[in-house]
């Protein structure tokens, strides 16, 4: 029996797993997919928002705010790359600049820190490559970037590393019993017996939520398409350039990634279900929207594109609250952007002012917070790589000549918490088949070694998850 059983491996799921492993208590993340991070935590801007844009008084606002402090330390202790690298909101006219001096007083209102209004000068020493039509733009200093999919797979991570139970293609599909003694269910079978549940299943949320009796939780889909570009175009910008947001929206931003790649997108269409595919009119409006934003935009470079789903309440706002008709049901659902962001301050406040109400948390002597950042091989000195290479000589073999990726790091990742066990987890923890080639010429190479490290027959390893098998028989 679990003390709490968390549904859904996002971001949101991942950092209150984390942070109830601080505690005396067992607890486990169910995932329905293959892999942790397969919703919008895996695709999404990965900005830290400054905290401007969210309506005063609203949880998306304080929660912002707060995780924008956090994410720095969060970041820094799960071994994670963060980037303050300030965001930029660019105005094309001075009606523009108006709402500008709206969002800063917002801003202030919700206790952003340091914004700062600049004109067409101060801009373009900022963001050489901006648009002429450019006049002026909102300065947020306190502004960053993360990688959303190494931030979640590492907290999951060190909450393993601190006793947490990961359970993979379990979705649930039923929920029985009381607070004290739950019971879920898959589709396939399998049970969990726990004394609470914290429902963080992003799209899934209304479901479960409906599971125990909720139906007054509406979750909608919101999809958004992206193009990134390669690493070579990666100093094409630095700042976060978002366009000034009007009744229609807040239009798509272009923005250095942490590792450097460019980033383009989102667009915003209804959608009425997790269909993440792109389309020539979305990935169209992109490129005409990230011309208007800057000059001579390196779309030559593009290397991929994707779309994330965003999964909003009609409360317009989070949702992170006690179940009205279950005890011992937690929903934290409805959490668009900036989720990402809040996703330290929600996990802490879960933990504070909800879960500590049904149980007596006790802090473990033993938690350890450190998670190390183990897995950029290429970026050691020469002298520290051929240390390493001499015990483990894997780490002399490159596998992904773009991102120069070893086999000793695609070992590493199959086998630590939590363990990769297809070909994308392989390329989300370690960026193999993530470079210009896109997996090309590593990705038969990536399943042999998962094949050989899981001691799986060659046409067992999948591409991401059930029904994406590589191979399906020898012919020879
Ligand atoms: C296009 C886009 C851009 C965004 N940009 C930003 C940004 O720049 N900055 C920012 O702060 N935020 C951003 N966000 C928001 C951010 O990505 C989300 O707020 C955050 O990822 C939500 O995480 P989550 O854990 O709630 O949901 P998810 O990441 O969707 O996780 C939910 C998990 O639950 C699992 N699940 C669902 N149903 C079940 C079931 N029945 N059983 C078991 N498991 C189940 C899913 O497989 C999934 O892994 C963006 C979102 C999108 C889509």
């Amino acid at each position: 029996m679990y003390d709490l059983t968390i549904i859904g491996g996002g971001v949101i799921g991942g950092s209150i797993l984390r942070n109830l492993s601080r505690y005396d208590l067992k607890i486990c993340l169910l995932e329905k997919e293959d892999d942790v991070c397969m919703g919008q935590s895996k695709a999404n801007s990965g900005i830290v928002h400054a905290g401007f844009d969210a309506a005063v008084g609203s949880l998306k606002a304080k929660f912002n705010v707060l995780g924008n402090e956090m994410m720095p330390d969060f970041a820094k202790e799960l071994g994670v790359k963060y980037v303050n690298n300030g965001s930029l909101v660019v105005a094309f006219s001075f009606e523009e600049m108006k709402t500008l001096e709206e969002l800063r007083e917002r801003g202030i209102k919700n206790g952003v820190k340091g914004l700062e209004i600049l004109d067409r000068e101060e801009l373009v020493n900022k963001e050489p490559n901006i648009s002429d039509e450019a006049v002026g733009a909102l300065f947020a200093p306190t502004g960053g970037i993360v990688c959303p999919y190494e931030l979640t797979i590492a907290a999951i991570g060190n909450a393993m590393d601190n006793g947490a139970v990961l359970i993979t293609n379990f979705d649930v599909c039923k929920i029985d019993g009381e607070f004290g003694n739950f019971t879920v269910y898959s589709q396939d079978g399998q049970k969990v017996e726990t004394k609470a549940v914290i429902n963080c299943a992003g799209l899934g949320g209304q479901k479960i939520a409906e599971l125990v009796g909720d139906d007054y939780i509406k979750l909608g889909g919101r999809k958004g398409e992206y193009i990134l570009l390669d690493r070579e175009s990666g100093d094409f910008v630095s700042h976060t350039l978002f366009f000034t947001p009007t009744a229609k929206g807040k239009g798509i931003l272009v923005s250095q990634t942490v590792d450097k790649n460019i980033i383009l997108g989102p667009t915003a269409e209804e959608v009425s279900d997790g269909d993440t595919s792109t389309s020539a009119d979305g990935l169209n409006s992109v490129i005409e929207k990230a011309n208007k934003m800057c000059k001579n935009v390196p779309l030559y470079n593009t290397i991929t594109s994707f779309a994330g789903v965003r999964a909003y309440s009609d409360r317009h706002d989070f949702i992170i609250e006690e179940s009205k008709n279950k005890k011992g049901v937690i929903h934290c659902v409805g959490i668009e952007s900036p989720g990402l962001t809040s996703a330290p301050a929600i996990a802490k406040y879960v933990t504070e002012n909800l879960v500590d109400k049904l149980f007596d948390l006790r802090e473990k002597k033993d938690f350890n917070p450190i998670r190390k950042p183990d897995y950029f091989f290429k970026n050691l000195s020469d002298d520290e790589k051929n240390e390493i290479i001499k015990t483990s000589p894997e780490y002399g073999h490159i596998i992904c000549r773009c991102e120069q990726i070893t086999e000793g790091e695609i070992i590493r990742a199959v086998k630590e918490n939590p363990p990769a066990k297809n070909i994308d987890a392989v390329k989300r923890r370690t960026r193999a088949g993530m470079g210009r080639c896109q997996g090309g010429f590593c990705q038969p190479q990536v399943a042999e070694i998962i094949a050989e490290t899981l001691g799986i027959p060659l046409t067992e390893v999948t591409k991401s998850g059930k029904g994406s098998n590589l191979v399906l028989e020898r012919t020879k």
